[in-house]
């Protein structure tokens, strides 16, 4: 964890705002994940945070990737770039997943040459992959239940486990292989369940499809892992216990485990380091503004549903106060209840726990660049 003290000299150093990556946290959660699902290959979801360097360190920690878009394969794809044709076609589908069901026409021509491992959840997508990406490998993404997520995805992703049978052989009719079996649970889960529903409705699958002819290899259990924003979430270790056991008891050995962990690897390494740049009371509470904001790292707010909760490096008495970005747009609202305690300008606070889908969704607007970023312990 990045300490106070640490955080003050990058701040003289560098100035606000300011976005902090410490990479020894990135490589202590990838042990814990393969630790404690020593069955699952874990395929980091780019998205979560694409920047090159934490994709590096992964990938020097033995890490695969889920990737959504050329840009993010390009990122991944360098690193495999310079390998033979012979240990390249061996190593793609064990690095990467090409995990957005929907693909542009273009986005499959380009995909082609490798050979990639990706995913599909309906008819349409069969003959798309057919005509532009034939080479491709398939996996069939499940709708599965996604209960008390913060962020759900069943209502954009996901086939019934009723049609699911019927897309395997679809795929099978026009010369196109499928691997096996992918679902996403809905992100930060911490209903525990969603996994036990999902693993056995995708045995399911298995099942009924071996029926058929149809032998899956892979499961790709996706993302959800959830990151301990707060002391409501169950630790890792008792997801991982209950994952653990589902697995044993309905998967054989030979079936191949992968997993699309994003915002479980990366949300614990970032911090978020800001300037109070105004301050003003507003019916009768007290308002501050900082250099950063929901347009920016902040963004998670919006987009990911998430919370973050801001600490300031002064002590004092604190009391309800609101906190805003440094936008012209009212959107740009970090908190309206948030304790601080009274703060001048040039003070500085601080959001932990902010390294997932946070500086990734960051724009421009209004003229205000995103945040400076470090990177610690490379
Ligand atoms: C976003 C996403 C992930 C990562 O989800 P987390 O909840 O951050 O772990 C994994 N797989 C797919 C297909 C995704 O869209």
């Amino acid at each position: 964890m990045i300490s106070k003290s640490v955080m003050k000299k990058l701040v003289a150093e560098h100035g606000t705002p300011l976005f902090v990556v410490d990479h020894e946290e990135i490589r202590e959660n990838y042990a814990e994940f393969r630790r404690r699902l020593p069955r699952v290959q874990a395929y980091y979801a780019v998205k979560a945070n694409p920047d090159p360097a934490i994709v590096q360190t992964l990938y020097e920690a033995g890490a695969s990737f889920d990737v959504a878009s050329m840009p993010e394969f390009e990122i991944v794809y360098q690193y495999i770039k310079g390998l033979s044709a012979k240990k390249r076609q061996d190593f793609i589908w064990d690095k990467i997943i090409y995990a957005n069901p929907i693909k542009a026409n273009e986005t499959l021509q380009q995909l082609d040459r490798y050979k990639p491992l990706v995913t599909y959840d309906n008819f349409e997508e069969i003959r798309k992959i057919r005509k532009y990406a034939p080479h491709a490998g398939l996996a069939l993404r499940l709708r599965v239940p996604n209960t008390g997520a913060m962020v759900e995805l069943s209502s954009k992703f996901g086939a019934s486990s009723g049609e699911a049978v019927e897309l395997i052989q679809a795929s099978h009719d026009v010369g196109l292989v499928v691997e096996g079996l992918s679902f996403h649970v809905g992100s930060q889960t911490t209903n525990f369940e969603n996994y036990v529903q999902a693993l056995n409705l995708a045995a399911g699958v298995v099942r009924e499809a071996a029926d058929r002819g149809f032998q899956m290899k892979l499961i790709d259990i996706g993302g959800g892992f959830p990151a301990p924003y707060d002391e409501h979430v169950q630790p890792f270790k008792t997801l991982a216990r209950r994952i653990n056991a589902e697995l044993d008891r309905l998967f054989p050995p030979e079936i191949e485990i992968l997993a699309e962990p994003g915002r479980f690897l990366v949300a614990t390494a970032g911090v978020a380091i800001a300037k109070v740049i105004g301050k003003a009371t507003r019916d009768g509470k007290q308002c501050y503004y900082l250099d950063d904001g929901v347009y920016h790292t902040y963004s998670g707010i919006l987009f990911d549903h998430c919370q973050y909760h801001l600490k300031a490096f002064k002590k004092g008495p604190t009391q309800i106060c609101s906190v805003f970005g440094p936008t012209c747009d009212a959107l740009d609202t970090i908190s309206l209840a948030e304790e601080l305690p009274d703060l001048q300008l040039g003070d500085y606070v601080y959001s932990r726990n902010i390294g997932a889908y946070s500086r990734a969704s960051s724009t421009w607007f209004n003229g205000f660049p995103p945040a400076k970023v470090v990177h610690l312990n490379r």
